[in-house]
């Protein structure tokens, strides 16, 4: 039966209804030191503001070990209405302790297993992280685990592409080498590097094309946009694309910080989605799109 595994249960997909494919309600790594999302009313209020625009599911990318604050996510779900779909997976070396990444290193799909199916609050997806340009051995490693626990679960695989670069690299070890369904995997911050044929070849692989923001720290790109979609849509792609707001810090939030935050995507992006392409095309982006590419046949 396929289902969206959000933090309260398994949903039907038309359930899913008008969702921010790609957002963090809390956050905390030693890169982003000082800028933690870990206040639970400034979580809270972004998910009412979202639902008084119309929203409905909110995923959270935010992996294993970095403040994901699952039964945190559970009770705001309850109180908000909002449905929440969170992460297992891992991100890059970077974020981690080495001495912790040492000890949970050779047991990675195991753990990502147990999130997604036997959890007391059960992961939806599984987010992994490329490089720059490239894989590393970690980025690898991780990856191989996350086809893993896919082949185990059918979960879909989200994947945080560093500057928007290397997805054919990401595809090609995914898909190519470790047997997960094209269309069952996410690539993310694909607007950070806004090279038009690059997101074309990315489509098609297949896989669904999360662009996120905006944000203080991709404002460089985020411009793009509007660009990008058209180039995907004329080329047939518009079935694949999702659209996040990625807010990574509590600056960026609308409640608390002074930000877009979550609402941005429904006040902003989604009336200039309508006048440029029409509600056809916004109803496809922010509703059917994320029931398909959240869906899975739940082993
Ligand atoms: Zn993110």
């Amino acid at each position: 039966m396929s289902a969206i595994r959000t933090v309260l249960g398994d949903i039907p997909a038309p359930d899913m209804g008008v969702t921010d494919a790609h957002d963090h309600l809390f956050f905390r790594s030693p890169v982003l030191a000082g800028q933690e999302l870990d206040d639970r009313q400034a979580a809270a209020a972004e998910l009412r503001a979202f639902g008084g625009l119309g929203g409905r599911t909110v995923v959270q990318w935010t992996p294993y070990g970095l403040g994901r604050r699952r039964a945190d996510l559970a009770e705001l779900a309850r109180e908000t209405g909002i449905q929440v779909v969170s992460a297992t997976g891992l991100h890059q070396a970077v974020h981690y302790d080495p001495d912790h990444l040492a000890r949970i290193r050779d047991r990675l799909a195991e753990l990502f297993v147990h999130d997604l199916t036997k959890a007391p609050v059960r992961s939806g997806l599984i987010k992994v992280a490329g490089g720059f340009h490239g894989l590393d051995t970690h980025a690898r490693h991780v990856m191989a685990a996350a086809a893993e626990a896919h082949r185990a679960t059918d979960a879909p695989i989200a994947v945080h592409l560093e500057g928007g670069t290397a997805a054919t690299q990401v595809m090609d070890l995914l898909c190519g080498a470790l047997g997960v369904r094209p269309e069952g995997v996410i690539l993310g911050h694909l607007g950070r590097s806004p090279d038009t044929r690059a997101h074309l070849d990315a489509a098609h692989t297949g896989a669904f094309l999360s662009f996120d923001g905006p944000s203080r720290a991709h404002h460089a790109t985020d411009w793009r946009l509007f660009d990008e979609l058209a180039a995907l849509a004329e080329a047939g792609h518009g079935h694949r694309i999702l659209l996040g707001g990625d807010t990574t810090t509590a600056t960026a939030r609308a409640s608390s910080g002074g930000g877009p935050g979550i609402p941005f995507l429904l006040h902003s992006l989604r009336p200039r989605l309508v006048r440029e392409f029409g509600e056809q095309f916004a109803a496809e982006v922010f509703v059917d799109n994320p029931a398909r590419a959240f869906a899975a046949d739940w082993a």
